[in-house]
């Protein structure tokens, strides 16, 4: 049987458990080189009845899911793989309850998974951008709730708490390698915004921004800046900060669409797995397809970990189900 190119393939090529298993492996150790997820050696046997290898140098079993974002959990592997190809492929995202109907498990299952595949989709270390004199797009974006949605009484009430609840979040994007990057930052204060450009951005590199004091005195910090008022004018030349735009508004719908309620607190996650798809999105030079960015999220699973407790802040023993609230999607 050919590999799988659409969901619909997956679904039936992931419905056979040991073919299920043998692409899982292939996809989490490269080519199918496994390594124990303690020692990292490759000394081992494998147990093929019960799917699992015992490694020589710990002298203990592991399995397929040991050392991944699959850890404990007891959903199925080709569910597992469903999610992971969905998640990697759909624009907008998916809430728990649409992949909880999807997979046919419960949605605070499906929140879960959801979490643990977006801690997969998070990229690793990463070099400075820039640097060769590509130019960077920065901005930054409010993430709230919409109170033109409330009643009147209601978004008086909301105000306060809206306050608290609405995140900033920080965005660059590389106009060379077309790759964006976005986190959550406590505040627009100059020093917030220019200490994470001077983190992320190779000195020397032409910054494009809007023209907000925060970013005043760039220049004075080895980088070529350039101000785009949105007032007078939308585009100079090359002086514009589209890209970064269009990266909001995809990111934008994606909230609207698939998810209720934003918690400041899960929203980076969010932003990973908005990220993801927007860095592995195909392009004229790299024309990657779904096939692809379900292989790239798999061979990410490995040396992760998401437990219910880190995911929600608690601590004590992993309680079953998620307090995901009724009919909101807190992510
Ligand atoms: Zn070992």
């Amino acid at each position: 049987m050919r590999e799988p190119r659409t969901l619909q393939q997956a679904v039936v090529y992931f419905s056979d458990p040991q073919r299920c298993f043998e692409y899982a492996v292939q996809l989490r150790w490269l080519g199918g080189n496994v390594t124990c997820p303690r020692c990292a050696q490759a000394k081992h046997s494998f147990i093929k009845t019960r799917r699992l290898w015992f490694c020589y140098v710990c002298k203990k079993q592991f399995t397929l899911k040991i050392g991944t974002v699959m850890e404990d959990s007891p959903i199925a592997l080709d569910k597992w793989m469903a999610a992971f190809w969905v998640i990697a492929n759909c624009k907008n995202g998916i809430s728990s309850h649409e992949l909880g109907r999807m997979l046919g498990v419960h949605q605070e299952s499906a929140w879960f998974m959801l979490h643990r595949i977006r801690e997969a989709m998070k990229g690793g270390l990463m070099l400075k951008m820039g640097g060769s004199g590509g130019p960077i797009e920065v901005d930054e974006t409010h993430i709230g709730p919409k109170p033109q949605k409330m009643h009147r009484e209601k978004r008086l009430q909301m105000h306060n708490e809206r306050q608290e609840r609405t995140a900033v979040v920080m965005g660059l994007l590389d106009r060379e390698s077309r790759q964006v990057r976005a986190k959550v930052i406590p505040n627009v204060k100059r020093e917030t915004l220019q200490s994470e450009i001077l983190n992320q951005v190779g000195k020397g590199s032409t910054v494009y921004t809007d023209g907000a004091p925060a970013y005043d005195n760039l220049a004075a910090r080895d980088y070529v800046h350039e101000t785009v008022n949105h007032i007078e004018e939308y585009v100079r030349g090359q002086v514009h900060t589209q890209g970064i735009e269009n990266f909001w508004s995809l990111l934008k719908r994606g909230l609207r669409g698939t998810y209720v309620a934003v918690e400041p607190f899960h929203l980076d996650r969010y932003l990973d797995e908005q990220v993801f798809r927007f860095n592995n999105r195909a392009t004229k030079g790299n024309p990657l397809n779904d096939a692809d960015r379900f292989a790239l999220v798999m061979s990410q699973v490995g040396g992760k970990r998401l437990t219910y407790n880190q995911l929600t802040g608690k601590t004590g023993p992993t309680p079953h189900q998620p307090s995901a609230g009724a009919g909101q999607e807190a992510f």
